[in-house]
């Protein structure tokens, strides 16, 4: 299932940077950069979280948070707040706005989209976790396809696991036989210099697309998957 987000926001440009990005993430958006239009959107069809600037021509973010708060059916919506400035989002910190969680702008794209998933994780558990993405790679746990920089990626089933385990901790460095534990379990007898062969053909197909190589070869320690690769 696709999750839908409404993103709330007048500035245009930023809008459709959201958009674009969010829908590279495999979300379905609607855009609206008025709270009152916002309220009827989301009356004609509820979203899976809102993506909702606090400052709005007419009717504010703030406001708009209120309202969805106070009706039965919109009362657990996910609402992320955009704020422009940190003392707005002191304010928010300190106001019992309702919201689930906020941004403070100028934000990263990957900032927020890590915010939309830990919300979806939290409060819409089974829309979350079936899609992970690392940097440009996105693994879909469900439909088995991973894609980098919007190119899809061909792995077999055993670079898929391995991908998917170092996707769930990046960063972090995993020596052979931790990869052998994790991926190949810990009953079978699989040769450490297995997982050697293994990594080369995850990285040689995550790299067929030139994005540069998100997998770090620590020297006698091991292998991580690099988070801003
Ligand atoms: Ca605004």
């Amino acid at each position: 299932m696709t999750p839908y987000i409404l993103v709330v926001e007048d500035e245009d440009a930023l809008a459709t940077l959201v958009q674009y990005n969010l829908e590279k993430e495999g979300y379905e958006v609607a855009v609206s950069g008025d709270g009152q239009e916002a309220l009827v959107m989301v009356d004609e069809r509820q979203p899976d979280l809102v993506v909702l600037d606090w400052m709005l021509p007419s009717v504010s973010g703030l406001e708009v948070c209120r309202r969805l708060r106070q009706r039965t059916e919109t009362r657990n919506l996910p609402i992320i707040m955009l704020t422009a400035r940190v003392e707005e989002s002191d304010r928010i910190r300190g106001l019992d706005t309702g919201a689930d969680d906020y941004v403070v702008k100028p934000f990263s794209m990957t900032e927020l989209t890590a915010r939309i998933r830990a919300v979806l994780r939290r409060l819409r558990p089974g829309l979350a976790e079936d899609r992970v993405r690392c940097g440009d790679i996105v693994i879909d746990r469900v439909a088995h396809r991973v894609k980098r920089a919007g190119g899809e990626i061909h792995l077999g089933p055993t670079e898929f696991r391995l991908l998917d385990y170092l996707m769930q901790h990046p960063g972090r460095v995993f020596s052979r036989e931790q990869l052998l534990d994790a991926v190949w379990g810990s009953d079978v007898y699989v040769e450490a210099r297995t997982v050697d062969v293994h990594i080369g053909r995850l990285r040689k197909a995550l790299n067929a697309t030139d994005e540069g190589d998100p997998i770090r070869t620590v020297r006698s320690a091991g292998y991580s998957l690099d988070v801003d690769a």
